[in-house]
């Protein structure tokens, strides 16, 4: 298994240049107008031109060969278990597999699938710290898993939140997925859970597999859950009724997955456009799932959105980028000064019919991935799960 998460040694210097077009994933200013980055021990230091920033010294150079440079993507809703392992489809490598479709962070919904999973309180907190510590610490192919989200049971008291808080817990896993299915319990839960600090989301839809139940619009919205998760169901959506009812009866983020309803999915966009609040739409896999592990599902999800729901791909591109980054206080995910240096660079994929990889995006191909980096550091060169970018960039000088 690729557990290796190669460390920079001592200082690093990483230069970008020849950078043809470079998407910020910020949407109020998809593209900047620069050709070069520079990270100095995987942080953003600059972005320019070639001739204002300062190259020299650089441990690593990569000549972007006139190719796309993006945020690496988030995926906001995973269900990882333990390593990169999922008994979900008894599947090694699918977060290696990921980064290969341009992943760098993703964010756990709980660990759901983890074969004998406790529902006891002392259980549920111990997995829950447990998977926190193990991700932290191991980051497949480089990529991190922001894990250890616990999913509420009718027997925590607010002291848990607290403990659970203090012992590194960030997150909540899908409301709805445990015990608690009821709105006014789970409210008062995610009102604990918020108070140390804790973000939230919530199962919204039918039952994803046997065992899981329906969560409706009355409890979506009575939760109060940082994300809605999956508001176009996993896989089974509300109706769009409902789905109007909880894009116009909060503030909340409006997660789109790609193993939910792909109409419910355009729906709830041109709703979210409708009121001006594109900027709360996230996107997620929801993976592994009953449908298996899709290593493309985020760049799937920003080409169907942009190819069907009409949206230019530079603003697709900030679903799976900056809107999450900010929605969920990431580092990462916005192409700025002080950031993490995760970047993946892309383009058009050979013989798309697009003139460029901005085109062939919003026609519904998928780009190529060419590189990705994370903290500055190389981690994957030309993708072996896209189809094959036209240019690709390449490594010229350490
Ligand atoms: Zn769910």
């Amino acid at each position: 298994m690729a557990h290796d998460a190669p460390q920079a040694a001592g200082p690093s210097k990483l230069v970008i240049r020849n950078i043809g077009l470079l998407l910020s994933g910020a949407m109020e200013r998809p593209i900047l107008d620069a050709d070069t980055i520079v990270a100095e021990n995987g942080k953003i230091t600059a972005i320019g031109r070639a001739k204002d920033v300062n190259s020299e010294g650089a441990t690593t150079i990569v000549d972007a060969n006139g190719t796309t440079v993006a945020p690496g993507l988030i995926d906001s809703h995973v269900h990882p278990v333990a390593g990169d392992w999922t008994p979900r489809q008894n599947q090694i490598n699918w977060i290696d597999s990921y980064l290969h479709g341009g992943v760098t962070t993703m964010i756990s919904a709980g660990e759901v699938h983890m074969p004998g999973r406790p529902r006891d309180v002392v259980g549920v907190k111990a997995m829950a710290i447990f998977a926190q510590r193990s991700f932290w610490t191991l980051r497949p192919g480089g990529v991190k898993v922001h894990a250890g989200a616990p999913v509420i049971e009718n027997e925590m008291v607010e002291d848990d939140f607290k403990e659970l808080a203090a012992a590194g817990v960030k997150l909540l896993g899908e409301v709805g997925l445990g015990g608690v299915k009821d709105g006014p319990t789970a409210r008062k839960m995610v009102g604990w859970a918020r108070k140390y600090g804790i973000q939230s989301t919530i199962h919204t839809g039918g039952p994803s597999i046997p065992g899981s139940g329906l969560i409706d619009k009355d409890v979506v919205l009575e939760a109060d859950t940082d994300v809605i998760g999956h508001i176009n169901g996993g896989h089974t959506a509300l109706p769009d009724g409902q789905i109007r009812c909880i894009c116009e009866g909060c503030k909340r983020g409006l997660e789109l997955v790609h193993n939910g309803n792909e109409r419910s999915a355009l729906f709830t966009l041109r709703t979210a456009r409708e009121m001006g609040d594109l900027s709360r739409i996230i996107l997620g896999t929801d993976a592994p799932a009953g449908s298996g592990v899709q290593p493309l599902g985020i760049l799937r999800m920003v080409s169907l959105l942009s190819s069907l729901g009409e949206v230019p791909a530079e603003i697709a591109f900030c679903f799976a980028t900056g809107n999450t980054a900010r929605m969920r206080a990431l580092d990462c995910g916005i192409i700025e000064v002080g950031r993490s240096a995760d970047f993946v660079i892309m383009d058009k994929a050979q013989h798309s019919p697009g003139k460029n990889i901005l085109e062939s995006v919003q026609l519904g191909d998928l780009p190529g991935i060419g590189m990705t980096i994370i903290d500055g550091i190389v981690r994957t060169q030309r993708s072996r799960n896209t189809p094959p970018a036209t240019k690709v960039p390449e490594i010229v000088g350490h």
